[in-house]
């Protein structure tokens, strides 16, 4: 997925630490989507050592901020409809003790665009005297909404991952739970494949766009596992799911899957049921043990 991204300026921005700026807006077509990559973005302006090298930083300080106990990162949502003013004093007031962490500090407002007035106008004061070791994300659907004067003072990427990604998603999650029934249910997937699976991946076509996203899924996180990493949406997205697979569990998949597909792609009249079946029964009995 990262490849999704990689002409977007975030990526530039976020290999690039030298750049920062202090005030970014991020306009997103789905905030919930984007969210992960958002956060991951504000634990590098953080942390130094996050995704250095590609590798996810396993510090004190990414996992409190992954558990979100960190107090140099502040999230601001709407109260009710609106941010109010008294939201963006509370954390001026907060980020006005130099952080008893030594780090930079961050900010995350989300649905900026719900700030009152009185709101943008202290937030705006607090962006135009930017201390050296605090930053500003906001997160928008609707960059317009916001003052004038705040757009020119931040630094805008846009992010408009959403349909690709909502489209991964649930392909992503068929497909995981498809593997986690396997490893778990053995033989019993079979029901699953005949009530679920089938029902989705109706053609040939369909079923080799099941593997290859198997394949995807599979790779990255043995990928993960050996911190060659370095796609933050993934991570977030999956790494949870897999996480009751042992890294040779993954291999097994992977090499099992890589198999079949080959198979199917060159058996074009292949019986999808009887072949999908097999490779249940298969996996099933020879697992790891
Ligand atoms: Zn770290």
């Amino acid at each position: 997925m990262l490849d999704d991204f990689k002409d977007n300026k975030f990526y530039e921005y976020a290999c690039n630490l030298k750049k920062y700026f202090h005030a970014y807006i991020f306009e997103v077509s789905d905030i919930d989507s984007t969210y992960p990559l958002i956060l991951a973005f504000a634990k590098m302006i953080i942390c130094k050592n996050h995704l250095t090298n590609n590798k996810q930083c396993d510090c004190n300080i990414c996992h409190l901020i992954d558990e979100n106990y960190y107090n140099d990162l502040k999230v601001i949502e709407p109260d009710g409809k609106q941010i109010r003013k008294e939201q963006i004093k509370q954390l001026q007031n907060d980020f006005s003790l130099k952080s008893a962490n030594d780090t930079n500090q961050v900010y995350i407002i989300k649905e900026a665009e719900k700030m009152n007035d009185s709101a943008s106008n202290s937030l705006l004061k607090f962006i135009e005297e930017p201390a050296s070791n605090i930053y500003a994300i906001l997160i928008t659907t609707s960059r317009d909404s916001l003052l004038p004067t705040i757009i020119s003072r931040c630094q805008t990427i846009e992010l408009n991952l959403t349909n690709k990604l909502t489209y991964i998603e649930e392909d992503y999650q068929n497909n995981l739970k498809f593997l986690k029934l396997l490893q778990k249910e053995k033989e019993n997937t079979l029901a699953y494949l005949k009530s679920s699976y089938f029902s989705i991946y109706q053609t040939r076509e369909d079923v080799l766009k099941s593997f290859k996203i198997l394949e995807i899924i599979l790779d990255k996180e043995i990928n993960r596992r050996n911190n060659i990493i370095s796609d933050f949406a993934y991570y977030n997205l999956l790494a949870n799911e897999l996480k009751n697979f042992s890294l040779e569990e993954l291999i097994f998949y992977l090499n099992k899957i890589i198999n079949y597909h080959d198979k199917l792609i060159k058996n074009p009249y292949l019986n999808l049921i009887l072949f999908m079946d097999r490779l249940v029964i298969e996996i099933s009995r020879e697992g790891i043990k």
